[in-house]
């Protein structure tokens, strides 16, 4: 079956969390988890396959992030410890969940768009 060309930028389509071929029905429920398919396109999203992409995106940014952020912290106002653990430990929970939703929305959008899937061999 041949699709209609997407028209809907995977991140913008990534950045709130939206189908990637109409850009309007939601891709997740209860935050995370990925709907079976688009509740206005009708798009299935059992193409949809992201695997460990966007934890390895998101290790890496929250690491350098939160890392840096304690770090400087440190070092230019030297705070007593229960100040970073309060801060952190808030900090680092809400943006690991705001960057795997983003991430994975941008991931599956471009996977989408790319036609991306696993190799196979061709047989005659
Ligand atoms: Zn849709």
């Amino acid at each position: 079956m041949q699709e209609a060309p997407t028209t809907v930028s995977a991140f913008a389509a990534g950045l709130k969390g939206r189908c990637p071929r109409c850009g309007r029905g939601s891709l997740f429920r209860n935050g995370l988890v990925l709907r079976e398919r688009c509740e206005r396109c009708g798009l299935s999203y059992a193409f949809a396959d992201s695997g460990d992409g966007p934890a390895v995106f998101a290790i890496f940014i929250l690491g350098f992030l939160i890392l840096g952020g304690a770090l400087l912290l440190e070092f230019k106002v030297g705070p007593p410890v229960w100040v970073h653990v309060v801060l952190w430990g808030i900090a680092t929970p809400l943006l690991a969940f705001f960057l795997l939703r983003v991430l994975k929305a941008t991931l599956i959008a471009l996977q989408y768009r790319h036609k991306a899937e696993e190799g196979r061999f061709v047989s005659d």
